[in-house]
């Protein structure tokens, strides 16, 4: 077996560890960094992201928008030198151009998450850098030198090792654990769980509803206590609530007890909404429940409104009793859905939980147990919310670590 010694090794070439080399290298024009990477291409998440537009960053995110054990801490020490801004305007100098929508979120100007992963791929071509794909890590020895590392065909010895290896979360349904790897290091994990995700509700309403979005606020309670409230677009499955407002509860919607609660018209007072319908069923005396919500609603969510409210479509709006209203207004504003355990890391595009932060130093990313490991990215105990933040902490990790190797 070949024997080869380089000055760092970086365990997995998605958007921290790609990062990484490259600030690694530009320190330190003179070694070689070697990423190790378990697909046959480096950086091939980074495609899927953002529906392939890549939501690279978030202008103005801070500690609010992450979560997990000591986040706050970490992200407020991180983003002191390496916020979106300088994140953003060190892809610049890499010759990727960007634009912010509405919302902060940024994208690269061509819309294309390639354009991500080729600016990178091209800086990595200009430095020390050697790519070797196909490997997937599994022992980690440390030495008294550093860290050795077995490959099928090589016996890799490092002075530095960063272990980019991403989360659980696989979009490609590819078994991405790497918590052997992290245990061979003697690192403390806090448990794992799928996070922006769909969430599993119980409903047999769901048929009917597959394919529709409705705005709405979405309210996640636990045993009566609100857990977290979003606002945007819910996307019906056929088992599960789904877009983005949905993904930034399901971290918290895994365990039992919880309800998921839609509020259809969130900028109208209980008053206005009974106003509202109330109006509709004397306008429509005449007319089937069925054509109630013409104008307001997809008919779809209209019928299982009705439904949710043991209301017929076929009865006359005319025959309707007051106390019928009232709990039809109710399930415009608080229609609830029982959440099932999500445990599926398949649907998820983040994972929640991983190396505890207490593991590493925040101004640097090495390991406070061994010296000259360095952890970043998913792999820690650290998630975003949906808009960018993740990219984004991935990529100022990788600076960061990159900056002290
Ligand atoms: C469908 C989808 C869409 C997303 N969209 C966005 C978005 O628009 N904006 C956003 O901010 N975030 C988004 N995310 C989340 C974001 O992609 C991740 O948070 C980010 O990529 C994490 O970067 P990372 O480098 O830490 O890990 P990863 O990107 O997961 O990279 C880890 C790499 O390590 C490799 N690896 C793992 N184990 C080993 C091993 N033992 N040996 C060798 N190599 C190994 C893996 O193959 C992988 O290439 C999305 C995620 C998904 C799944």
């Amino acid at each position: 077996m070949k024997k080869r010694s380089v000055y760092a090794a970086i365990i997995g070439g998605g958007a921290a560890g790609l990062m990484c080399a490259i600030r690694a290298a530009e320190n330190h024009p003179e070694q070689t960094i070697v990423i190790l990477e378990k697909a046959d291409r480096v950086g091939k998440k980074i495609l899927v992201t953002g529906n392939g537009r890549c939501n690279l960053s978030h202008i103005g995110a801070d500690a609010k928008s992450y979560h997990g054990d000591g986040s706050d801490m970490l992200i407020n020490i991180l983003f002191k030198k390496y916020h979106p801004d300088a994140v953003l305007s060190y892809f610049h100098a890499l010759g990727l151009l960007t634009h912010t929508d509405s919302e902060n979120r940024v994208y690269p100007l061509s819309n294309q998450a390639s354009s991500v992963l080729d600016v990178l791929r091209m800086r990595i071509a200009q430095l020390p850098i050697d790519t070797i794909c196909n490997t997937d890590i599994r022992r980690i020895q440390k030495t008294a030198e550093g860290y050795e590392i077995m490959t099928p065909e090589l016996k890799l010895c490092a002075k530095k090792l960063v272990v980019a290896a991403g989360g659980k979360a696989d979009y490609a349904g590819r078994d991405n654990d790497s918590r052997e790897l992290l245990r061979s290091l003697g690192l403390s994990m806090t448990k794992l769980s799928p996070s922006l995700s769909p969430v599993k509700v119980k409903s047999e309403l769901l048929k009917s509803l597959k394919g529709i979005r409705a705005s709405a606020k979405v309210t996640l309670i636990r045993d009566k206590k609100i857990i977290k409230t979003e606002r945007g677009e819910v996307q019906f499955t056929e088992n599960a609530l789904s877009g983005i407002c949905i993904f930034n509860l399901s971290r918290h919607a895994n365990s039992g007890g919880c309800e998921i609660h839609l509020n259809l018209l969130p900028d109208f007072t209980d008053e206005q909404v009974e106003q509202e319908i109330t109006n509709r069923f004397k306008r429509s005396s005449k007319a089937t429940c069925g054509e109630l919500f013409t104008g307001m609603f997809h008919k779809n969510i209209g019928l299982a409104l009705l439904k949710s409210s043991g209301i017929k479509p076929s009865a006359l709006c005319k025959d309707i009793s007051n106390k019928e209203i009232r709990t039809l207004c109710r399930h415009i504003t608080d229609w609830r859905f029982v959440c099932e355990e999500t445990r599926d890391f398949k649907k998820a595009q983040v994972t929640a939980g991983g190396v505890r932060l207490s593991e590493i130093d925040p101004y640097t990313f090495e390991s406070n147990r061994h010296r000259g490991l360095y952890l970043i990215g998913e792999v820690l105990d650290i998630d975003g919310d949906c808009g960018g933040y993740n990219l984004q902490f991935a990529f100022a990790s990788g600076m960061c670590a990159g900056d002290h190797l």
